[in-house]
């Protein structure tokens, strides 16, 4: 008997499916389970399955007043199975982020930003004594399974006058941490975006991909994608919208999606401000705006799953196939017209919103409360 089966599941190939659970993993996959269940779930007809969703861009330390969340908040309540906290702590203070995290229903990963205390002031990254390799490196082999990459933030109201050189340290630390993923936030120059650019390797995210900053991929002068982020793309560097409340705009993803530019993970830069205010509000809405430039729903659900579990080497999570997490998010295609928001104003109307409706992680079930 399986602890769990959930029956009647549509994917998004518009198969159904049934799925056996136990021990928190997917032990069975096929289109009629016959086993019975422990406990029982049977979607309605228009429900959809997928892996869990996967936020690869947050901040969900409850204790810092610049940008904190709670981790259910953003996740479970929306949809979202696990996220991953971008570089809200550093080495001084992820201990004691990881004693909340531990007691959150949904799974929470961080990234350890290079600066000491985290993102405590805007400026993290313009006092250079704040980054100590050798913190990392102990803070990273003390909590493996908790810091899964490392973080810096490039732009100028972070880095002062510091320039380039808070990359050039990250990249260090990274070579030191092998094969930590560094992700790195753009916005204002200085540090110039073909500075930065020239860092970064493969493998290596850039978040803030689509932001509407003269230092963005769009030249402002040709209204066209700058041949820099061809090139960087070419080079296997990671896009990763993190639309938070600045950065992300209609016009600079819909140029980028035409001239054949697509992200390759879709986050949200979420807290608590741009979560209850918008632009931002949930995961869901950023996978709205994604779909009215044109990505379908199909490759929408790979970015908040299989490629953000990649990128970041979550091992058994991203895919429904057995022997993985039992990591789920149950969603409702709804055919009401929506007005979505980005970080600069623009709107755009959806035909169709995405609501999850319930997650299930490791094999337990919780409603979503959007
Ligand atoms: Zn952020």
């Amino acid at each position: 008997m399986f602890d769990l089966v959930i029956k009647n599941a549509r994917n998004l190939d518009e198969e159904i499916i049934e799925i056996g659970v136990s021990d928190g993993k997917i032990c069975q996959i096929a289109p009629k389970i016959t086993q019975k269940g422990k406990r029982e779930i049977e979607l309605l007809p228009h429900q959809y399955v997928s892996a869990g969703w996967i936020d690869d861009h947050v901040h969900c330390f409850e204790e810092m007043t610049l940008y904190y969340d709670y981790p259910d908040q953003i996740g479970i309540n929306k949809g979202v199975t696990t996220v991953i906290d971008a570089g809200t702590t550093g080495a001084e203070n992820i201990s004691v982020f990881y004693e909340h995290a531990k007691n959150a229903k949904t799974n929470v990963y961080a990234l350890l930003n290079i600066s000491k205390w985290g993102i405590v002031e805007q400026d993290e990254l313009a006092d250079l004594t704040k980054v100590q390799a050798g913190l990392v490196k102990k803070k990273i082999q003390e909590l493996p399974d908790f810091i899964v990459g490392i973080k810096a933030r490039m732009s100028k109201t972070v880095v002062g006058k510091n320039g380039i050189i808070p990359l050039q340290l990250a990249k260090r630390i990274q070579k030191e941490n092998q094969p930590l993923p560094l992700m790195v936030h753009i916005g204002s120059a200085p540090p110039r975006l073909a500075e930065i650019l020239a860092l970064l390797e493969e493998g290596d995210i850039m978040t803030h991909c689509f932001n509407g900053k003269p230092n963005g991929i769009l030249d402002t002068d040709t209204q066209q994608i700058k041949p820099l982020a061809f090139q960087a793309k070419k080079r296997g560097i990671i896009f990763d919208t993190g639309h938070g409340t600045d950065s992300f705009d209609f016009h600079v993803a819909e140029t980028a999606y035409r001239e054949g530019i697509k992200a390759d993970s879709i986050s949200t830069d979420i807290y608590i401000r741009n979560r209850k205010n918008g632009p931002v509000y949930d995961l869901a809405t950023t996978m709205e705006k994604m779909h009215t430039i044109g990505y379908s729903w199909k490759e929408i659900i790979e970015k908040v799953t299989i490629v953000p579990a990649k990128n970041f080497h979550l091992n058994g999570k991203g895919k429904i196939k057995e022997g993985y997490d039992a990591d789920f998010t149950i969603f409702e295609r709804v055919f009401e017209p929506k007005t979505l928001v980005d970080s600069n104003g623009n709107k755009k109307i959806t035909e169709e919103q995405i609501r999850p409706v319930q997650v299930i992680i490791g094999g337990q079930q919780y409603e979503c409360k959007l």
